[in-house]
């Protein structure tokens, strides 16, 4: 009989179980008896290399987190259909009332690729109509720069986020801030996308 193989998930979870659990036990009861209230929320990409809690460097309940393929938001259209980012940002920003939305875009991006030349032939069920939502930053900056691209995508993602009545009443009241960012996995330097410039963070 062979021996079988370790979980990779089951060996994570033991460390974790061992090493850090012992650590931030109190932290954790307090999350359950209190309940989260963290003051920011984070929509970043599914991909397995951008972990904003990682990037962050934040610790449980500090950060509501939403990801999907490309770190995309749609604009506001509440209907019959499913709306799994729509309803994070609902969750997030009208029930728990974070402080501050961030949206985390990256280099190398999978997403913000399908975007430009298509997503892969095994993936057209969903994720190329997903990706039409940064159409508008396709058309403004074309695709010879995947640089600037993902930054405009960013952009469009906070436009849109503009166009939740609840998202705008609150950021002109001064009750939240919407902010945008880049994530170079090459280089691990985060970038402030403004509405007309790309500052590094130092
Ligand atoms: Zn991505």
């Amino acid at each position: 009989m062979s021996p079988v193989a370790p979980d990779p998930l089951i060996e994570g979870y033991r460390r974790f179980r061992s090493q850090v659990w012992p650590a931030e036990r109190a932290r954790y009861e307090a999350l359950a008896h209190w309940g989260q209230s963290p003051e920011t929320m984070v929509i970043a990409c599914s991909d397995s290399r951008v972990d904003p809690q990682t990037i962050f460097g934040a610790a449980p309940g500090e950060l509501f987190v939403v990801r999907n393929v490309a770190a995309l938001v749609p604009p506001y259209g509440p209907d019959s259909k499913l709306h799994g980012t729509s309803a994070a940002l609902e969750f997030g920003v009208r029930a728990l009332k974070v402080a501050r939305v961030v949206v985390l875009g990256h280099g190398r991006c999978g997403g913000v690729r399908a975007l430009a030349v298509g997503p892969p032939p095994q993936a057209r069920d969903f994720v190329a109509a997903w990706v039409e939502v940064g159409k508008p930053a396709l058309e403004r900056v074309g695709s010879s720069d995947y640089e600037r691209l993902e930054a405009e995508v960013v952009r469009v993602s906070i436009a849109n986020l503009m166009t939740f009545p609840w998202i705008a009443e609150a950021v002109g009241a001064g009750r939240l801030a919407v902010q945008g960012y880049r994530f170079d996995i090459h280089t691990g330097a985060l970038a402030r996308i403004d509405p007309d410039r790309v500052t590094p963070i130092e």
